[in-house]
């Protein structure tokens, strides 16, 4: 494996796999490597001779700044399971490599204000219009998150230019936003979701899972098993009130937690569904301690 962190080395190397007529496959990820991560790189090694992995804690997608601050960082552990992983090239940019003109001290957890930067040609991203998308659960309670995502994921696919990238269905809204993105800026990849992969005890695989004390992480599979639960009831009982009910009275049972939402939406617009009679999907967010964890069940 072959580590870049400047783009133009790294636009250097994979031009030479162009040449050879390879295609090339992508992971987009923020480090703190799990088996979640090793899935999308795996499916992609399915698919491509050329896998990249880009680990980059993007501060512009962090709303809270103490969150980015705490955001864990393993470099070279996540090198080595790349590594063992089989993937071919690992771009680690530092920010001011992806964000030239970002002042982090003055403006943490955010990019320049359009005006002043002067990158701002390139900024396609901002044209795109995300509707509700960004405006639902994440959006909500996340000012600004997916503006951020969809900024360096845009800035990722100009620079790795791949075939095809992978994405896990963990962040289920954030898959169907960077969807979104990559159809209205017409970029030439197909996107690629992937399952959620959990732990033996449900809960699912999250690089911010190491920072749940342990009194936390034994409460935390029981986010899953209330969304497993809820996709079985949906299965007789179709009234959403009533699943939403359960669910919400479910969660709020466990001290640990407090809920941000519970939400069962359509799985394509992501509004809250109205009835069951198209494809939904039960997503939930809540504090666990100090550590901020989502997940989602198709129902
Ligand atoms: P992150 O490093 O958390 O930004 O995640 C990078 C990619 O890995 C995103 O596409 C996530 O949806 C995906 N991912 C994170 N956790 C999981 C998981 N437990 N199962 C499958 N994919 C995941």
């Amino acid at each position: 494996m072959v580590t870049f962190t400047a783009i133009k080395d790294l636009q250097a190397h994979l031009e030479s796999i162009r040449k050879k007529n390879q295609s090339i496959g992508f992971v987009p990820t923020m480090g703190a490597l799990h088996e979640g991560h090793i899935a999308l790189v795996k499916r992609c090694l399915t698919e491509h001779n050329a896998c990249v992995v880009s680990i980059f804690v993007n501060p512009t997608q962090f709303n809270n700044p103490e969150d980015l601050e705490k955001y864990p960082r393993t470099p070279a552990r996540d090198a080595r399971m790349l590594e063992e992983a089989g993937c071919h090239a690992l771009f680690m940019p530092p920010v001011e490599e992806m964000y030239p003109f970002l002042r982090q001290a003055q403006n943490p957890g955010q990019a320049l204000p359009a005006d002043q930067d002067p990158d701002i040609e390139k900024e396609k991203w901002k044209k795109v219009n995300l509707g509700m998308l960004d405006k639902v659960m994440e959006g909500a309670h996340r000012p600004g998150h997916f503006k951020g995502v969809i900024q360096v994921v845009s800035k990722l696919f100009d620079i790795v230019k791949p075939d095809r990238a992978y994405f896990g269905q963990k962040d289920y809204q954030q898959l169907a936003v960077i969807r979104e993105m990559a159809r209205q800026l017409r970029y030439p990849v197909e996107i690629v979701a992937c399952p959620t992969v959990r732990e033996p005890d449900g809960l699912a695989m999250s690089s911010r899972n190491v920072r749940l004390k342990p009194r936390e992480r034994a409460v935390a599979p029981k986010i899953a098993q209330v969304l497993f639960k809820v996709k079985e009831l949906a299965k007789s009982a179709h009234d959403i009130s009533e699943l939403k009910k359960f669910a919400v009275e479910e969660l709020n049972k466990e001290k640990l937690f407090t809920l941000e939402y519970f939400e069962i939406a359509d799985a394509r617009s992501l509004l809250p569904a109205k009835d069951l009679s198209v494809p939904a999907v039960a997503c939930v967010a809540l504090k666990l301690g100090a550590v901020r964890l989502i997940d989602n069940v198709l129902l």
